[in-house]
């Protein structure tokens, strides 16, 4: 059954400025509202009952995606999961998150939902949070009291518990360029339901040595196998500064497994991490090996 919004005073600010004003006016009775795809649900659902509510996509400052070989990726806020996902910059150097942000949804979903909006959920599921943690991102957060930068691994406090203060507003994703001869890719498995929501997500990126085959990093991410996104840092160890074969993978894979918790379906989403990490691992180190052999060519 369709359900009425509860009555709210709704505001639509032009600049970053305006917005944190409004924020800092109203506190907790206020709600920044982006795509809306997250927030408009929980809003109709009586989950969330703002009294003030901030819409933040008339702000054309938040809106970019950037790139330039020293200074990184840098994303605004608003970028939408299809600009993403359709940038040929993110597309050729971050390719994990471009296929993190092109999982998202249905189109409809991905060309009104935000990469900022994405994030500030903070639930476990967040299909791009995997990718951005091995990619170590950094996020700018803005209030009226100044700006912070905070990296992405120390955000996610609890499940929709997030490092956001009152009043704070995500402006910026700042991703440093990965190492040459490092790869990466973004893996999967959902619920068939109207949402699609990941029961297990799974990002990697690895730095190979071309010389003696050693892998010099490793870093894996993943999502909706504990209460917050997380890093499987110990399973990272087992490979990182070893020469890679499929039985150090297998182990990995197994080391990852034990670092989840997952809250419902648990059996099965450990079972699929398993699965997903030993093939994420594989398949990022199938495409640096072409990279190699493409260079020596
Ligand atoms: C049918 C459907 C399918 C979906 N499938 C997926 C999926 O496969 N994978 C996935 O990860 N998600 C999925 N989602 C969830 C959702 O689309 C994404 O999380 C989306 O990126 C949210 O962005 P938004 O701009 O719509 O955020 P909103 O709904 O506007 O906001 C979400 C939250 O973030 C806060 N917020 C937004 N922007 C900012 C900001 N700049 N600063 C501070 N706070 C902010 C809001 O106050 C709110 O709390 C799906 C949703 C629907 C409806």
């Amino acid at each position: 059954m369709a359900r009425l919004l509860k009555p709210f005073e709704y505001f639509e600010p032009r600049t970053v400025e305006e917005a944190v004003q409004l924020l800092s006016k109203y506190g907790h009775q206020a709600k920044v509202l982006a795509g809306g795809t997250d927030l408009l649900i929980s809003m109709k659902k009586r989950k969330i009952t703002p009294q003030y509510v901030v819409y933040i996509k008339s702000i054309p400052e938040l809106d970019y995606i950037h790139y330039s070989q020293q200074a990184g990726l840098k994303i605004g806020a608003l970028a939408t999961h299809t600009a993403i996902a359709d940038s040929a910059i993110i597309k050729d150097k971050f390719e994990l998150l471009a296929s993190a942000c092109g999982k998202v949804g249905t189109p409809q979903v991905r060309n009104m939902g935000t990469i900022g909006g994405n994030i500030c959920e903070g639930g476990p599921s967040q299909d791009s949070v995997p990718s951005l943690l091995v990619l170590e991102a950094k996020l700018k957060l803005i209030s009226l009291h100044g700006e912070r930068i905070v990296p992405i691994d120390e955000f996610f406090i609890a499940p929709f518990k997030t490092a956001l203060q009152e009043a704070e507003l995500l402006t910026e994703i700042q991703i440093p360029t990965p190492p040459p001869r490092s790869a990466g890719c973004y893996k999967w498995f959902t619920k068939i339901t109207t949402v699609d929501e990941s029961l297990a997500g799974v990002a990697v990126l690895m730095l190979l040595d071309s010389t003696d085959g050693i892998c010099r990093d490793l870093k894996i991410g993943l999502c909706s196998v504990a209460p917050t996104p997380i890093r499987a840092r110990r399973a990272e160890q087992v490979l990182r500064d070893k020469k890679i074969d499929n039985s150090l993978i297998e182990r990995a894979a197994r080391v990852a497994v034990e670092e989840t918790s997952p809250r419902s379906r648990a059996d099965y989403r450990k079972r699929m991490t398993g699965v997903l990490v030993r093939e994420a691992i594989s398949e990022t180190w199938q495409k640096i090996r072409q990279l190699h052999l493409r260079e020596r060519a």
